[in-house]
């Protein structure tokens, strides 16, 4: 049976439609379930009998389990089992401008990005578009409070599950039900070309940051696979077609690993490699894991590659630390989770 949850306010209102009801009992349903977080249909008090018991009938309203939850300074990771017992995890930041939660795409991943943990368990499956957004849904009911942004930047590879991704954008956006405005959600992509251009006509203003991690494809092709099927000549125009067409900005992470991508000639080279084009670097600070071949750079470093950054006329931050206490940081979700 298919979860409530799954479906946007279209689908809902055309499966009122097919019974011969009328369309704005989606728009009731919608407040019900997002507006009043009610958690059993019978809760629906101006829905009528009839409806409730049809609803009863065509869809659960189950929501994914917490099992695991583990606090650090404004953090908390959060452990779910889905209905077959996979595992997925989301993390949420407490940053002074709101809460931003950063939510989990799919059970493993198959991109084979080799710094990440996310990354050791390959894909089981895509999450459905309920089972993101319930990670949602879960959290604010468990700390009492609201989600002001959203990244889709925990375990998975978003474009890698590009339509239940875009149904759970529905969902969210939809100022009828849970509403956070587009411009409060970032997608991240280690970079499938195809999906960056198709995503350029997806007519929200969705942020779209872009995992890079090198200046160059010798280094790229070294430590992301995804670099062997699109090449920076490859992606980089792709990026460039997306900025014309949406008129918006777009993000470069790029991970700080020791000796590896971290020169002062890197930082020129990425700027060479960047020039003109209208985005931002976001500099991250290497979370250690257990592929011990990848060290963090020092603080001198980041600081140097900044510095260059900026000299080259290049906007860059560097990301504040969160949460590697508790394996909450970037790169440290995983899916094959064991006790530790
Ligand atoms: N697959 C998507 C979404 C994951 S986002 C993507 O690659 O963009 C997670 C981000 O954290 C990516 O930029 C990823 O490259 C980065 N990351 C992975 N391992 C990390 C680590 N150990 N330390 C810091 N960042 C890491």
């Amino acid at each position: 049976m298919k979860n409530i949850y799954d479906l946007t306010q279209r689908e809902l209102e055309e499966y009122f439609a097919l019974n011969g009801d009328k369309k704005f009992k989606a728009v009731q349903v919608y407040e019900w379930l997002y507006k009043k977080r009610i958690s059993k249909f019978d809760e629906m008090r101006n829905v009528s009998k009839l409806t409730i018991e049809q609803l009863k009938q065509d869809f659960t309203i189950k929501r994914i389990k917490i099992i695991d939850k583990r606090e650090d300074t404004d953090v908390v990771k959060y452990l779910f089992n889905l209905d077959d017992n996979n595992k997925i995890e989301a993390v949420l930041m407490l940053h002074d401008y709101g809460n931003s939660l950063c939510i989990s795409t799919q059970v493993g991943c198959n991109m084979g990005c080799h710094f990440c943990e996310s990354g050791r368990l390959k894909k089981i499956r895509n999450l459905e578009a309920y089972e993101m957004v319930v990670q949602l849904l879960q959290v604010e009911e468990d700390l009492n409070l609201r989600i002001s942004h959203i990244v889709l930047m925990g375990i998975g590879e978003p474009f890698d599950n590009y339509n239940n991704v875009i149904k759970f954008l529905e969902i969210v956006n939809n100022n009828k039900g849970i509403d956070i405005g587009s411009r409060h959600i970032t997608i991240s992509t280690c970079g499938l070309v195809p999906k960056i251009k198709q995503f350029a006509d997806y007519d929200k203003q969705v942020n779209l940051a872009i995992s890079l991690h090198a200046p160059n494809n010798e280094i790229r092709n070294k430590i992301m696979e995804i670099n062997k099927a699109y090449p920076l000549e490859k992606l980089i125009p792709a990026i460039k077609e997306y900025i014309d067409k949406t008129n918006r900005r777009v993000t470069f992470e790029y991970i700080m690993l020791k000796d590896i991508n971290d020169t002062r000639e890197c930082a020129k080279e990425l700027s060479e490699l960047l020039r003109g084009i209208n985005c931002y670097v976001n500099l991250i600070p290497y979370n250690e894991t257990s592929h011990i071949e990848f060290r963090k750079s020092s603080k001198d470093t980041i600081l140097a590659f900044y510095d260059e950054l900026k000299k080259n006329q290049i906007n860059v931050t560097i990301r504040r630390e969160f949460g590697s206490k508790v394996k909450a940081a970037c790169g440290q979700l995983r899916s094959n989770y064991k006790e530790d």
